[in-house]
């Protein structure tokens, strides 16, 4: 069985269709990147699986559980915005511990797993920091363990490194291939940038207004004769 299984996908806003009758699915532990311009419904159909977003119709399908219509928080599923959206006034570990916090996880194994985390994206000792103290690099890496701490089944990217220079954008690639298979996770990653889709994926969902034009890996989509 699949993670994640999208069957016939669609939101309209009004007249306009942003999602129009997409399927895809997405295997445990596969890095997949939905590729396509800037409006082609990326992060409409991102949210829709995060669940900040209703469907107008289709499936949604994690670990063979409909969650159309269940909350985000119910979703094995975290989301890393591509503003980041951490919190300012809160420091780098209760940033991270947020969300275990709001379910209910005592201090201690909050603090174990804030440890653990910070370690694992290389800020251990920046815990008592605020997000402004910190460089690109290292608030890219704090949203990342946010989305990481709970061990979800799968982690969505909205765009994240597309605000860093190149030489940043490309050491951040090198972590998120190794993060992902050091944890073990199922890494969805939205992006309109070509270079960075082959760089980090093993397949490709290549959308364009709304539709699906290709799905495979690097090699069948780009390599292939
Ligand atoms: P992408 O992530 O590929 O840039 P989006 O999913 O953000 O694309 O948007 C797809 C289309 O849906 C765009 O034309 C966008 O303007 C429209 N859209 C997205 N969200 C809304 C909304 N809340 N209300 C109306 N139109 C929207
Ligand atoms: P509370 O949030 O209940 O006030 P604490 O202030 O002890 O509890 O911790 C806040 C959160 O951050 C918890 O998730 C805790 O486990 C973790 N934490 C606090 N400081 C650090 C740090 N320097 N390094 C790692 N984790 C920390």
């Amino acid at each position: 069985m699949s993670l994640l299984s999208v069957r016939g996908l669609t939101k309209e806003f009004g007249n306009l269709t942003a999602v129009d009758d997409v399927s895809f699915d997405i295997e445990d532990g596969e890095f997949v990147s939905i590729l396509g311009p800037s409006g082609s419904g990326k992060s409409t159909a991102l949210r829709m699986v995060a669940g900040f977003e209703e469907p107008t119709s289709g499936e949604i399908r994690l670990d063979g559980e409909d969650v159309v219509g269940s909350p985000p928080f119910e979703r094995d599923v975290n989301m890393v915005f591509q503003d980041l959206a951490l919190f300012p006034h809160l420091t780098v570990a209760e940033n991270i511990g947020y969300g275990l916090k709001q379910r209910g996880v005592p201090a201690a194994e909050r603090r174990e797993r804030t440890e653990r985390i910070l370690e694992m994206v290389r800020l251990d000792g920046y815990g008592d920091r605020t997000p402004s103290e910190l460089s690109g690099g290292e608030q890219q890496r704090v949203a990342l363990a946010r989305a990481l701490v709970n061990e979800p089944a799968l982690v969505l990217f909205d765009e994240p490194l597309s605000s860093l220079d190149r030489k940043l954008r490309q050491h951040m690639q090198g972590e998120l291939q190794r993060i992902q298979a050091e944890t073990n996770t199922t890494f969805l990653y939205v992006t309109h940038d070509q270079e960075v889709a082959l760089a980090v994926s093993d397949r490709l969902v290549v959308l364009d207004e709304g539709r699906i034009q290709q799905v495979g890996t690097v090699e069948e989509l780009y390599e292939a004769p």
